[in-house]
């Protein structure tokens, strides 16, 4: 069995502080340097999804509660099923 995760960030809520960037242990994250929210911050994006090894450390230290983690299970190459919904940044 596989383990993938997904990093939904609320883009919307975020302050652009950059403290889940800095915990990465990853890298997964970055702030965007292309656009800004509606509050007028950079929010953070995802840039390297299958890096994440689902530690939640960005989720745990975001203080507003803007990332969530979700696990998902793909099935083993050989039959190539999906079990859950893997695919990156669904929210
Ligand atoms: S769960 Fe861990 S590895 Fe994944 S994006 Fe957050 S801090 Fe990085
Ligand atoms: S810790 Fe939270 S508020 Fe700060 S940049 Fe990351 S997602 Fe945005």
């Amino acid at each position: 069995m596989i383990r993938k995760y997904n990093v939904m960030i609320d883009v919307e809520r975020c302050k652009g502080c950059g403290l889940c960037v800095s915990v990465c242990p990853k890298r997964v994250i970055e702030l965007s340097n292309e656009h800004l929210n509606t509050k007028g911050y950079p929010p953070s994006r995802v840039i390297r999804p299958e890096e994440c090894i689902g530690c939640t450390m960005c989720a745990t230290i975001c203080p507003d509660l803007v990332i969530e983690i979700e696990e998902c299970l793909l099935e083993d190459e050989k039959t190539d099923r999906i079990e859950q919904d893997c695919s990156p940044n669904k929210a």
